[in-house]
């Protein structure tokens, strides 16, 4: 049997996707990348789930340039459930996939998920409740950090509280991308252009009425994070240039305080070569401030050279992804 019905050919545009029969209430975007070990069984628990809440979904899984069978495995999923499946040209990274996702979305809810079920998939319920409650936005926030390392709970929260200086968006510490939005809200983020994504800081940035619901994570069952430090790193770059000024602005400061320290120390060394007439030995003086003074200007560089990297990204307007092939499911005609 034809698995599934596939769309050739490169494209930025996700529109090809919208069904049209009946519109789902429920969109599911499911990030994923080298996932082929945990796609078929998330697509499973998902789909058991939505059946069990009544509610007419389609799930749009995103490959975000996987080397294994993830594409393969997903779009067969489509000959049975409503799955459409994005194969994006390469990665592009967890922030991009999510947003093709979205703005393939049709659904009057939309729901992001990762593909590894590390979320569970039942507390999709307690989060559709609060958005029938009134809220626009419901995220998960994981209860504890006790399964990570200290480093990376040090470089976690020293990430969140730069993040925090300088910055009028609330981005709360512990928030997930497990989350469920109406219409709007993915709507504000899609018209969000910006290519130097960072998805936690997009969600607090739009506003709207949102509700932490705390969970409970599990761990991998296949597959390892494709988060390691300089990942974690990257991003954590990409979500200080693009929700704070402070690391620019802090130079201002610093060169003020040094200049005033400076202009102190002169005349202590005028008043004292005047009352005691000592000559001063200053080669160690001089070495150390040399030393200082280049070390502080190299770091404000490249400091300004990171923000002028990213505003070169946005200049030239590329976009933030390239879908190169769809996979619709089975029944769905064109
Ligand atoms: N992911 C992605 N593109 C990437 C890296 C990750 O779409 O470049 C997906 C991945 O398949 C998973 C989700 O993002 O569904 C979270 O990734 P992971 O589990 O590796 O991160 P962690 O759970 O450690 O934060
Ligand atoms: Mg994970």
């Amino acid at each position: 049997m034809n698995a599934t019905k596939t769309h050739k050919g490169p494209t930025t545009d996700t529109s090809e996707l919208t069904v049209k029969a009946p519109l789902p209430d429920l969109s599911i975007v499911v990030p994923a990348h080298n996932e082929e070990g945990n796609i078929e069984q998330t697509i499973n628990a998902i789909m058991s789930e939505v059946v069990r809440l009544n509610i007419s979904t389609e799930i749009i899984v995103v490959d975000d340039g996987s080397a294994d069978a993830t594409f393969k495995t997903a779009s067969n999923m489509g000959q049975h459930f409503p799955v459409s499946v994005l194969r994006l040209s390469r990665n592009f990274g967890k922030e991009h996939a999510i947003s093709a996702g979205l703005s393939a979305s049709t659904g009057n809810i939309v729901a992001i998920i990762d593909a590894d079920l590390q979320e569970p998939i039942s507390y999709l319920e307690e989060m559709l409740g609060e958005l029938k409650n009134g809220y626009e936005m419901v995220y998960a926030v994981r209860g504890n950090r006790d399964d990570e390392s200290v480093p990376k709970r040090l470089f976690t929260s020293a990430f969140y509280k730069l993040l925090s200086m300088g910055s009028d968006v609330v981005i709360p510490q512990d928030a997930r991308d497990f989350r469920v939005m109406n219409r709007n809200v993915v709507d504000a983020l899609c018209a969000l252009p910006e290519r130097n994504r960072f998805m936690k800081g997009l969600y607090g940035w739009i506003g709207f009425k949102t509700k932490a619901v705390p969970i409970e994570m599990k761990q991998r069952t296949s597959g390892r994070s494709s988060f390691g430090f300089s990942a974690l790193f990257k991003l954590a770059l990409t979500g200080i240039t693009s929700f704070t000024n402070f690391p620019l602005r802090v130079w201002t400061g610093v060169g003020s305080v040094l200049a005033i320290l400076s202009i102190l120390y002169g005349l202590w060394i005028f008043a004292k070569t005047i009352i005691w007439g000592v000559d001063t030995p200053g080669f160690a003086t001089i070495t150390v401030a040399i030393f200082f003074l280049g070390g502080i200007q190299l770091i404000s560089i490249g400091v300004i050279g990171e923000y002028l990297a990213r505003v070169f990204t946005e200049v030239k307007g590329r976009p933030g992804f390239i879908v190169a092939e769809i996979s619709r499911p089975e029944n769905q005609d064109d």
